[in-house]
């Protein structure tokens, strides 16, 4: 055993409860301290940075729907609009009982800044329901899915506001939400959201673009500080679409995946996983727990493993200040938006952990929704090489970017570096368009 590891209990046994992230630390004023930490480097008033530090809209949504023993059921929604001065407002929809409003306004805003760091031409939006979706039917699920569509109906639209999934959704939620629109405005318009299934107007390569975007962002980042992604150790804590897909990409770029989680329990192995192999075994059984020959872990035991590489693909507030002075990675790749806290952030500083941000990381999940766009627009259907090429090309070029600025503006982490191209960004449009009215 590497060690560095702790003498774990192994799987055979019940799996460890994993304790909960850090709830109490508010996403919405996280995001406007990113915001605060950059605007001091970027060439913009601070009364355009406090526009961009707020979202132009929330709307609150009560739902009511039937359950299948024909009782109605009514539950909280929401959909957020940051800020639409690059483009339409995008970004995906959360089922989670944790949802909340400031939950939706922090993911709204990190959507605007992810989708100026990499250059394409959408503003940013979010949207939730508070819900857990394991306590209901899919019949359940589709009329609380067709009664978000129908309120979101007068707000979406392919010019206007594109969701798209997120935790807990999917091609099947996108699907539903298409045929509300499109059933409700007598029309086609399949690029009115983004996630879709490929026969529903989807677009090859975006189920597996989050995770593609944060193993691409992980070796672009070894390289940078003069190493490789070959041979490197990985932890991954969350493993849905954007951590597992992420799991096995890294192990194709010859990383060693030794440990992943989910909400049910962390495993272990430090000889290797087979990140395939788990992903087969969690979609046969619902979780990760009781996955082959291996170690269980609690969800701190894999936050502070003797890793090289930890991406966190979770939830926010994963690792506050406390955990991060644990942290034993030398590269933290955000695939899960907000993972980590600004005290977070200020403790790797010091420690000089690399720390990839969500801005970046994760921005393939919104870059290949928008070729999915591009595509509906078109009517046209690209192959899965050139989705991925594409998405290669815009990820280098961004990390490019983000690296002159942290170099220029001799800036203290990779965050505010993303977040300083990002604001100029969105304040050059603004300034551009003009206040009206
Ligand atoms: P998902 O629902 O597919 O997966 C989330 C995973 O996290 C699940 O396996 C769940 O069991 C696990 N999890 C929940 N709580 C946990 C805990 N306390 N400890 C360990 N694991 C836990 O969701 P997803 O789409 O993969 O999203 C994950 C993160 O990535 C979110 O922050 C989301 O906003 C972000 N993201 C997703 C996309 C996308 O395209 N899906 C794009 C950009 C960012």
């Amino acid at each position: 055993m590497n060690p560095g590891v702790p003498d774990f209990d192994t799987v055979n046994q019940p799996a460890l409860t994993i304790t909960s992230m850090t709830r109490d630390i508010n996403p919405f004023e996280s995001l406007q301290e990113q915001i605060d930490d950059a605007a001091a480097h970027v060439d913009a008033g601070d009364d355009v940075i406090e526009r961009l530090k707020n979202p132009e809209r929330v709307l609150e949504m009560n739902l009511t729907f039937e359950r299948d023993d024909g009782t109605l059921e009514t539950v909280r929604a929401y959909r957020s609009q940051f800020n639409g001065d690059r483009g339409p407002y995008k970004g995906g929809i959360r089922y989670h009982p944790a949802v909340s409003r400031d939950e939706v306004k922090a993911l709204s805003g990190w959507m605007v800044y992810k989708c100026a760091v990499v250059d394409i031409p959408y503003g940013g939006g979010k949207g939730g329901i508070v819900i857990d979706p394991t306590e209901y039917s899919e019949t359940e699920l589709e009329r609380v899915t067709r009664a978000f569509a129908t309120e979101l109906r007068p707000l979406i639209g392919e010019d206007r506001d594109i969701p798209a999934p997120d935790v807990n959704t999917g091609q099947r939620e996108m699907n539903w939400i298409k045929d509300t629109y499109e059933t409700l405005e007598n029309t086609t318009a399949p690029g009115v959201i983004t996630g879709k299934a490929l026969d529903s107007g989807g677009s090859e390569g975006r189920v597996e673009a989050t995770g593609r975007s944060t193993a691409l962002a992980a070796r672009e980042t070894f390289d940078w500080i003069g190493d490789s992604i070959e041979g490197k150790t990985v932890a991954v804590q969350g493993y849905g679409n954007a951590g597992s897909v992420a799991a096995y990409l890294l192990e194709d770029l010859g990383a060693d995946v030794v440990a992943v989680s989910d909400s049910s329990c962390g495993i272990y192995d430090s000889e290797g996983l087979d990140a395939t192999a788990v992903k087969e075994h969690k979609a046969r059984t619902g979780s990760v727990a009781g996955y082959g020959d291996v170690d269980v872990l609690t969800n701190e035991e894999l936050l502070t493993l003797d890793v090289d590489l930890l991406v966190p693909a979770a939830l926010e507030n994963a690792v506050d200040g406390d955990l991060a002075a644990e942290v034993r990675a030398d590269v933290i790749a955000e695939a899960a938006n907000g993972p980590l806290t600004p005290r977070a952030d200020e403790v790797l500083a010091d420690r000089d952990v690399w720390v990839v941000p969500d801005i970046f990381a994760n921005s393939g999940g919104v870059t290949v929704s928008y070729f999915e766009w591009v595509q509906n627009r078109q009517r046209f259907h690209w192959t899965e090489e050139r989705v991925n090429e594409e998405l290669e090309r815009l990820i280098t070029d961004a990390f490019g970017g983000i690296v002159d600025a942290y170099e220029t503006h001799d800036l203290p982490n990779l965050r505010t570096a993303a977040y300083v191209v990002a604001i100029e960004r969105v304040a050059d449009a603004y300034e551009q368009g003009g206040n009206w009215p």
